[in-house]
């Protein structure tokens, strides 16, 4: 394969109050290429005294220069920031490509949604604001929104420039100081990212950075007392614990989780319009997201026909290396690509076979973690692989009899983050907005092209807590209410 593979800095530092340095004892961890199963780097193995240092070197910013900024310089300064990930598309996409195995057309998607959380984050820095209160007569009371202080930061491998960008854009937008902990699967452009943004002139300690093990530093940083809250994307699992640990603190917690988000198909849909999203959803990052759409609900007496036409769909698939761009590129991990092939055998013990495949090229590498996209036709919706998070390019087809029968089946898992309703009958559309348990609903769309404005988390296990939109700046501060009494 072409293309080798040179990040452009040294990877295996962390970022502590200004300073890039190594683990102590100079631990790190290995950098594999999905796509080739190959170490192409190390990052910094960071754990309880990086951390330490990184809370303390956040506190100090927020005593310092970084707290004494107003809203509308902080607001200037991430959208300089916002403009230099623009000016480092092609950059960041390739490191991502390498990192997480993602084709480069999404990875670039992913870089211009980080710039894009920092504009938007930039331009409302200053547009936050409290409120006044009637109250007695001899009172004026009022509001004041305030920033937590040190915001700790946990993210996943799926999406780390999205992730990072509405969590860590949206804090130092309210004035927090950040310690970011991002996956040790994919770490490289989130340390891309701070150095652009330090060389934007981000002051010492507003970002800090230490890459490292979940059970090391992500379990010191979510445990640490020096943090005022936390910000976690990952499994439900990891999020128990990190709310464990924050409730020792009695500190806010938010949790954005799995899902296994619905898309309901009426009879009356217009599929034309449907499909691509049918199965894009699905299989997008290689159905590493959370928001994947991996139930595709759809009324009785059309079943045979969406099922004929998203297998069509599914076999035009090709799956390959990132850097080759083809519409699926492999798994993060073999850890990950070995649980969804266990969906996959346990389906076939259960004697479910797929309707449909993608095609896997002779030209995919050797050692990478590739698994074929794959589509059931007709799924029970109590079968594991209609109920379960699989986090792989696989898809369920479930037929209903009717709305009601729609809405209990949507509603038949333990997660709760976004459906998809395709109909044309508007009354249906806003009874199902209305009774799908989900912290977003799209009507004749899915995902509205990521949606930076649009409020983003779940209920149930899917998590609590909002990101994304305005929404996220409220998390990210504190409000204060200050009662003036003055007489008469
Ligand atoms: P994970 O929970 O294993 O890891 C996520 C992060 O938590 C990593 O940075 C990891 O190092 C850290 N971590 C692990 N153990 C920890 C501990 N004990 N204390 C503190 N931090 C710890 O999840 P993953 O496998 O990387 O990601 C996949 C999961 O994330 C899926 O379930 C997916 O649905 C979910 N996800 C949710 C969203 C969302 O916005 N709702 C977005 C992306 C991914």
């Amino acid at each position: 394969m072409s293309n080798p593979f040179d990040a452009g800095f040294d990877t295996s530092q962390c970022l502590i109050g200004g300073r890039w340095i190594g683990a102590s004892g100079g631990k790190t961890l290995p950098v594999e290429d999905p796509s080739t199963g190959k170490e192409i780097g190390r990052i910094a193995r960071g754990g309880k005294p990086e951390i330490e240092a990184a809370v303390d070197a956040a506190q100090l910013a927020r005593d310092g220069e970084w707290g004494q900024l107003s809203a509308a310089e902080r607001g200037r300064l991430l959208a300089r920031i916002g403009r230099a990930v623009e000016d480092h598309i092609e950059w960041l996409a390739n490191l991502e490509a390498h990192d997480v195995g993602k084709p480069l057309t999404q990875a670039r998607a992913d870089a211009r949604a980080l710039a894009r959380y920092l504009e938007f984050y930039a331009g409302a820095a200053d547009k936050i604001h409290g409120e006044t209160i009637p109250y007695l007569n001899d009172y004026t009371v009022y509001t004041l929104r305030e920033p937590h202080g040190v915001t700790a930061h946990i993210i996943p491998w799926n999406y780390p420039m999205q992730i990072l960008g509405r969590s860590v854009g949206a804090a130092l937008a309210m004035g927090n100081a950040a310690v970011l902990k991002p996956a040790e699967e994919a770490s490289l452009t989130a340390l891309a990212f701070a150095r652009i943004a330090v060389d934007c002139g981000l002051p010492d300690g507003a970002l800090n950075v230490v890459p490292g093990l979940g059970e090391e530093a992500g379990a010191a940083l979510c445990g640490h007392p020096g943090i005022q809250h936390v910000s976690f994307t990952g499994s439900v699992e990891t999020g128990r614990k990190v709310q464990e640990a924050a409730s020792r603190n009695v500190i806010p917690v938010t949790l954005e989780l799995g899902g296994k988000s619905p898309q309901i198909v009426f009879a009356d849909a217009d599929l034309d319009r449907a499909l691509p999203f049918l199965v894009n959803a699905g299989i997008q990052n290689a159905g590493q997201t959370c928001s994947a759409s991996s139930r595709i609900l759809v009324e009785a007496s059309i079943h045979k026909e969406v099922v004929r036409l998203m297998s069509e769909r599914y076999k035009a698939l090709t799956v390959g290396a990132a850097i080759e761009d083809r519409a699926v590129g492999p798994l993060i991990s073999e850890r990950q690509k070995n649980i969804v092939q266990g969906f996959l055998a346990e389906a076939d013990e259960d004697g479910l076979a797929p309707v449909a495949e993608g095609q896997m090229p002779k030209s995919a590498p050797m050692g990478g973690h590739y698994v074929r996209p794959t589509l059931y036709g007709d799924v029970d919706p109590g079968h594991a692989l209609a109920r379960d998070e699989i986090f792989g390019p696989v898809q369920v087809i479930i037929p209903f009899r009717d709305e009601e029968e729609a809405v209990a089946i949507a509603n038949g898992t333990d997660y709760g983050l976004v459906a998809g309703v395709w109909t044309r009958d508007g009354g249906c559309q806003m009874r199902m907005a209305r009774s799908i348990r989900s912290g977003q609903v799209f009507i004749n769309n899915y995902g509205a092209g990521g949606g930076v404005e649009l409020p983003f988390g779940g209920v149930g296990k899917s998590g609590h807590g909002r990101e994304k939109g305005f929404e996220a700046l409220y998390g990210f501060s504190a409000l204060k209410t200050v009662a003036v009494w003055h007489g008469h």
